[in-house]
């Protein structure tokens, strides 16, 4: 974009890019003072953390006059040990979006570009245009990446391509085999991450987080969460499993202390605990099939979901809009995350919560609609 005659040469001016980035909107949280709110909006564990996590960040904190380790090792070899795999291939972050970022820094300069589809996570693009490169944003085929319409975006210039799996918000995922053939046909100089901030919800034997397609190949990262089924959002802890170079070069890249001292100490205790792990999973399967069949029932377009969430699409006919409906269920304390920004004017995502919650918003929309 070509500011030239705007722009104040006296003061100090973001990097071409920066002011292109639409700020990330939080999902609200403001409920009339009256009501109870049922937070539905950002796809947190309606079960919490494990309570070995709790302790161990009640124990960490007794320390905070010491730096935290700055290579999470403690994290690092935990995680490793649950999933298999060798720490030196894993790097910690700030949460997910901290690597996510860290990709975009690390591998696009300016005039880059780095490819995601048209209802991916927003981050990609904060991340890309951040780095100073050039957002390429791909169609879906009915809110599912379309693997052909990524290749053929491919050009000279790429570099990335960002692709969540399950994504966020439509909920739907690739086959491991489409991911295979989206790697295929990428040249070896760009780099494929796969964003799995969902994958221990989903319950399908055709999916794969990517662990076996990182291990196979030079270009390929997963990056990881606890924030959706560990329920520790608030101390962010992401996590990505790459080729020794790659993670080589994010290392560098990095804050020497990016991850802080409750986190290590959270993420170490939270994997081990797989009792609370299952227990998140089992009320998550049985509440996403419920959840999804009586949005059905009421006659709501859903999008199938593999992930802790719903994409409720309210269709124009019916003279109901997703905006009307996000007012009716606030006033009401259910609070969904509206998505307009992700694409979706007349759509909102639900989050699979507690029972209280799902049941409330589901009574809640049942007399909305009526
Ligand atoms: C929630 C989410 C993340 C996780 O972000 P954190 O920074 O780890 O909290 C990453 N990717 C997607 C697609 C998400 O929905």
């Amino acid at each position: 974009m070509d500011n030239s005659k705007t722009v104040d040469k006296n003061v100090p001016q973001p990097k071409t890019g920066v002011m292109d980035i639409a700020t990330y909107v939080p999902s609200k949280s403001k409920v009339p003072a009256d009501v109870t709110l049922h937070k539905l909006s950002s796809n947190e564990s309606p079960i919490g953390p494990s309570p070995h996590a709790v302790a161990a960040v009640a124990e960490s904190i007794s320390k905070m006059q010491d730096y935290p380790d700055g290579s999470s090792t403690q994290l690092r070899n935990a995680i490793a040990d649950v999933q298999g795999l060798n720490a030196e291939n894993i790097i910690c972050g700030n949460g997910s979006d901290e690597i996510l970022g860290l990709l975009a820094t690390t591998f696009l300069a300016n005039g880059d570009e780095a490819i995601f589809t048209e209802h991916g996570f927003l981050v990609y693009r904060i991340a890309t245009l951040a780095a100073g490169a050039t957002p390429v944003v791909v169609k879906e085929d009915d809110c599912k990446a379309d693997v052909d319409a990524i290749l053929a975006a491919i050009t000279p210039k790429t570099r990335l391509v960002f692709l969540a799996n399950p994504n966020n918000p439509t909920g739907t995922y690739l086959p491991i085999e489409d991911i295979r053939r989206l790697h295929a046909g990428l040249p070896g100089n760009v780099v494929l991450v796969i964003d799995a901030a969902y994958a221990e919800y989903v319950r399908r034997n055709d999916y794969e987080s990517g662990i076996e397609m990182v291990s196979g190949n030079s270009n390929v990262i997963m990056t990881r969460t606890f924030s959706k089924i560990y329920g520790l959002a608030a101390l962010r802890i992401g996590w990505a499993y790459g080729p020794r170079p790659m993670i080589d070069a994010l290392n560098r890249v990095r804050g020497p202390f990016n991850v802080n001292a409750a986190a290590i100490a959270a993420g170490t205790a939270a994997i081990q605990d797989k009792v609370h792990l299952e227990h998140s999973i089992a009320h998550n399967d049985e509440w996403l099939l419920k959840v999804t069949t009586a949005l059905e029932a009421l006659g709501l377009k859903v999008t199938p979901s593999v992930g802790n969430f719903v994409l409720v699409h309210f269709s124009e006919t019916a003279g109901k809009t997703a905006a009307e409906a996000d007012a009716y269920l606030t006033k009401r304390g259910f609070v969904l995350r509206a998505v307009t920004g992700y694409g979706f004017p007349n759509a909102l995502r639900m989050s699979i919560g507690s029972e209280e919650a799902n049941l409330g918003t589901l009574a809640a929309l049942k007399k909305f609609l009526s």
